[in-house]
């Protein structure tokens, strides 16, 4: 068996692992690249090997930059099943064409402002590419063992980091090889902790917190808090969110704090289509995390669902003491732009950010103190109260991924480091390395290994 790392490899998007054994070759996530320039650039290379010599694609879980790249891979000429959950089917199915959508925007406004050094720009696939990628897709169940080429086996744990988040054993030719995905939390709200790995001899591991523990802040307290101090002066919270994940655990949190009293009964708006067919697909899928069909019910009696454009504009017009939950989660596009230019220029209102916020987007800039933001070409003063809750993340950090591999009792001869920028997996590499005696190495993009 062959293993060659051809993304998420010395970064943390890109993921696509190359599993040949006898002829046969599976890849392991097929995610894009994410993030400045020169990775997105990346995602138009022509891909290292024939897309139509791949049997068969495994997916650990439905993030962009594992799963993202399905649909171009498909586009030149890859036609075998795409493996994974239920829970990633149901949500690839709302995110791939998001980002088939996206692209097509971003090469019109490129065409517009004809900046692309190709005439015209192209999307690197479109909304309806991507749709179609989703007939290769085969659902299967965690813990089934399934034949996905000829002699190799997969079989998928959960592991917690978003609903249908799997590590994937791989087997093939009497050895066998562990893909961690992203790992989640030890104590997540929503997600259930990972489940221990069976033993493996050869781990890939993850580590996007690789050098870094999670910030501690009790996220009911500080959620209290901050929704007090803004009825009080009768304004409005605002949190730009993440679609898939995030919305759902802000939304049980508020609607615990409301059952406890320890918030006022306002209204609670959820405007954006896609985090409410998430929270749609998250309370279908109730058995496989924390939250119960009962919790589930609360949160959409508790809920007002804005759908249309109509409705978000109404929305926007309300001035009463309110709590507005709409995407984007950076606040770098989506309908959350237009809640941002009315909430904005008035000190009474607070927005509340809830994730990791990359350098250069909005967000960054407003948890860092902008005193102003560009919104549609104009500046908007930032006078309303902005802060940042950061402990919310869906990751492990390299405490609970530790724990979490101390747990599964493994002994893998070899273990390889990916999804981390490069200090984060070498922090990674050594304390594995002290932890547990193993052998670990921290590969570079195109990097093949003899297992
Ligand atoms: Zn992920």
């Amino acid at each position: 068996m062959k293993l060659k790392f051809l993304g998420g490899a010395g970064t943390v998007t890109g993921s696509k692992y190359l599993i040949s054994h006898n002829q046969q070759r599976v890849l392991v996530d097929c995610g894009l690249f994410q993030g400045v320039k020169k990775l997105r650039l990346q995602n138009w290379k022509s891909f290292p090997i024939d897309p139509k010599t791949i049997n068969a694609v495994v997916l650990t879980h439905a993030h962009i930059d594992h799963s993202g790249y399905i649909p171009a891979l498909r586009k030149t000429g890859f036609k075998g099943p795409v493996y994974c959950t239920r829970g990633t089917y149901d949500l690839c199915r709302i995110l791939l064409p998001d980002s088939g959508f996206l692209q097509e925007e971003d090469a019109r406004y490129a065409n517009k402002k004809k900046f692309s050094r190709h005439s015209p720009a192209m999307p690197l696939y479109t909304e309806k590419e991507a749709i179609e990628s989703l007939k290769l897709f085969k659902p299967i169940h965690y813990h089934e063992s399934i034949e996905v080429a000829n002699g190799i086996k997969a079989r998928f744990t959960p592991v917690g980091h978003i609903l249908g988040s799997s590590a994937i054993q791989i087997t093939a030719g009497g050895k066998t090889i562990t893909f961690s995905g992203d790992v989640g939390r030890s104590e997540d709200l929503v997600m259930r902790s990972p489940e221990p790995l069976n033993e493996t001899d050869y781990l890939v591991v993850e580590s996007t917190y690789g050098n870094r523990k999670h910030d501690e802040t009790d996220p009911f307290e500080f959620l209290k808090n901050v929704v007090n101090k803004t009825m009080e002066r009768g304004g409005i919270v605002l949190f730009p969110s993440f679609a898939v994940g995030r919305t759902q655990t802000i939304l049980y949190i508020l609607q615990v704090l409301k059952e406890r009293n320890e918030i006022p009964d306002v209204p609670v708006f959820l405007n954006s289509p896609m985090a409410i067919t998430a929270t749609e697909i998250y309370c279908n899928h109730h058995k496989e995390h924390r939250l119960s069909a009962d919790e589930c019910t609360k949160i959409d009696k508790g809920t007002h669902f804005v759908r249309t454009p109509e409705e978000s504009i109404e929305l926007n017009k309300r001035k009463y003491p309110s709590i507005i939950i709409s995407a984007s989660g950076m606040a770098s596009g989506g309908r959350v732009l237009h809640h941002l230019k009315t909430l904005l220029p008035n000190h009474r209102n607070s927005v509340v950010f809830v994730g990791f916020q990359a350098p250069g987007t909005r967000g960054d800039a407003m948890v860092n103190g902008a005193q102003q933001v560009k919104i549609h070409g104009a500046y908007h003063p930032v006078r309303a109260e902005v802060s940042h809750l950061d402990s919310l993340s869906a990751h492990g950090d390299y405490g609970e991924i530790l724990e979490w591999l101390e747990h599964s009792k493994i002994a893998p001869r070899q273990v390889f480091v990916t999804h981390g920028e490069p200090a984060a997996s070498d922090s990674m590499r050594l304390k594995l390395e002290e932890q547990f005696g193993w052998r670990v190495e921290v590969p570079d993009a195109g990097d093949e290994f003899e297992l």
